[in-house]
């Protein structure tokens, strides 16, 4: 049965899913939902990592001393592979994302050193993220 919702009078379909306008409060509304899901362990979240992207060259050592590891404050969610492999560790309140320390600084962060204490098990959105393509941080200095 046809409703007047799909016998639109130009013939036109209905709008896709994708094409839907949220807004920012709906938006906003959403994610408080899944964060209260994931506090309560009704819901996790893995991070999606498109095949075949090649890790960013970097040169870190000439700006750490800049960025503090900027990135390393960075939130996001770990894939299943990652999880599965369990060197990474995540936020037991958050499930699947990075575990971050009071400081917001991803756990495995040697704070003295600014170095990634698990450098080779590292995630992919760490080897992928290319800071001189982050607006948010691409103007740090080499120094
Ligand atoms: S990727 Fe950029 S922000 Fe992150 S540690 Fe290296 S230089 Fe710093
Ligand atoms: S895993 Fe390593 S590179 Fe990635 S956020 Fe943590 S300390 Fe930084």
């Amino acid at each position: 049965m046809s409703t007047d919702k799909d016998n639109r009078e130009d013939g036109s379909m209905p709008d896709e899913p994708d094409e839907l306008q949220i807004s920012d409060t709906e938006k906003q509304r959403i994610i408080n939902i899944l964060n209260k899901m994931m506090e309560l362990g009704i819901g996790s979240i893995y991070g999606e990592e498109e095949e075949g992207v090649p890790d960013a060259l970097v040169d870190c050592a000439s700006r750490i001393r800049a960025c503090r590891a900027a990135c390393c404050t960075f939130t996001f969610a770990l894939t299943k592979d990652e999880v599965k492999k369990g060197m990474v560790k995540h936020n037991p309140d958050k499930p699947f994302f990075i575990a971050r320390n009071a400081e917001g600084y991803c756990t495995h962060l040697d704070i003295s050193t600014l170095t990634c204490t698990i450098w080779e098990d590292r995630p992919l959105r760490c080897r992928r993220y290319d800071c001189s393509e982050d607006g948010k941080v691409k103007d740090i200095p080499e120094i």
